[in-house]
């Protein structure tokens, strides 16, 4: 059984509710069923201690336990031999003993699935056992219109209740799961798609432009000499760069296009439905307004960037073809001499720059 404190809290505040309602319906539901048997003092206070005291003692007794999850099993077994106690207690009178017994499984099952469900009823049987001893074994057939009546809100309720807080977990755990997938496809630093959620992207891009023989236009970007930039200015400064340039993509491309960051100083952007004369011009801004960039911590940064452009192509047979070629024309713009465009096309490479 795995067990962190926060686990075992929220365990604990869920059943919280749900002993609260289950045990202050149960109690009317077995002080109907008592009543006629006139039992002594002490078996009222402890059917008043169980139906009203017992569950805020629990709770606060698992919320200040070190291990809150082991303390609401335990509770939970605690629970299930009571139910069991006054199952024997009330000579199992057919309709509240059925009540507590079902009640009281469904809440297991719902919490700890089947493990819980057969601890639960082993608790539940020692329950019946002991009661067998402190009460004289007997069987009542008949549940009166009263009991069954006492029974009512319980068997109304309860399930309700239950099902409700079911939904509001299943509710709570599908948002944590589309949270993380989210954060599982982002660059925490950029904010950007991170390298497999963008790949991702470039897939479906691709896919699209085969269907569709529509044109589009991928870009890697990379910034020049960051490693000096990191030994010069500090890696903090470096970081800052990388966040800028991140915020430049968000704010210059078009809602359309896909941006993320490739890895390290590497960011990459699909550019869907866009001729790669228009790419080529959309790139050579950012790189004109990123080179401009003032940076106020270090007044004499200046940061440029390369980037090589490439349009799919009908004659790429996958993907990774496509990148290929965008990352050919990186190179070419890196050994060229950097802070430049270069596209990858059948065209004389300069030739589209030069006229833009
Ligand atoms: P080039 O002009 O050829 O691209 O040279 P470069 O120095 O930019 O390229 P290189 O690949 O040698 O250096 C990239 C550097 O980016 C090395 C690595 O320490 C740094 N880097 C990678 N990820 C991060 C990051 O998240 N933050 C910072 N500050 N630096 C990073
Ligand atoms: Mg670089």
């Amino acid at each position: 059984m795995g067990n962190t404190g926060g686990k075992g809290l929220s365990l604990a505040r869920r059943l919280y509710t749900s002993r609260t309602l289950g045990l202050a319906l149960g109690l009317l539901c077995v002080s109907v069923a008592m009543f006629p048997l006139d039992p002594p003092l002490w078996v009222w206070a402890l059917m008043i201690f169980n139906g009203l005291l017992w569950p805020h003692l629990a709770f606060q007794w698992a919320r200040h336990s070190s291990t809150p999850y082991h303390a609401e099993y335990r509770n939970l077994l605690i629970d299930a031999f009571l139910g069991g106690f006054w199952v024997a207690a009330m000579h199992f009178n057919p309709l509240p003993s059925a009540t507590t017994v079902s009640m009281m499984a469904m809440n297991n099952v719902a919490i700890g699935g089947l493990r819980f469900l057969l601890a639960g009823l082993a608790a539940q049987i020692f329950g019946v056992a002991v009661g067998l001893v402190v009460f004289a074994p007997a069987f009542i057939p008949q549940t009166s219109s009263m009991q069954l009546y006492a029974c009512l809100p319980m068997l109304m309720l309860y399930p309700l209740a239950l099902g409700l807080l079911c939904f509001r977990q299943a509710h709570t755990l599908g948002r944590h799961k589309r949270e993380l997938l989210a954060l599982s496809r982002t660059d925490s630093l950029t904010g950007l798609l991170n390298h497999g959620a963008w790949k991702d992207q470039l897939e479906i891009a691709f896919q699209r432009c085969k269907r569709q023989k529509q044109g589009a236009a991928i870009a890697l970007i990379d910034i020049d000499h960051f490693k000096a930039i990191n030994d010069t200015y500090g890696h903090v400064a470096g970081d800052i760069v990388l966040r800028q340039l991140s915020k430049m993509l968000k704010q210059n491309l078009r809602a359309t296009d896909v941006a993320g960051r490739y890895g390290g100083d590497e960011f990459c952007v699909i550019l869907p439905e866009l001729p790669l004369f228009n790419a080529a011009q959309a790139m050579e801004a950012l790189r004109e307004r990123f080179v401009t960039l003032g940076y106020e911590q270090n007044p004499a940064l200046k940061v440029s960037l390369s980037i090589g452009l490439a349009a799919w192509d009908p004659s790429h047979v996958d993907a990774t073809r496509w990148l290929n070629d965008a990352d050919q024309a990186l190179y070419e713009a890196k050994a060229g001499g950097r802070n430049r465009v270069i596209c990858n096309c059948d065209k004389p490479r300069q030739e589209l720059l030069d006229s833009v």
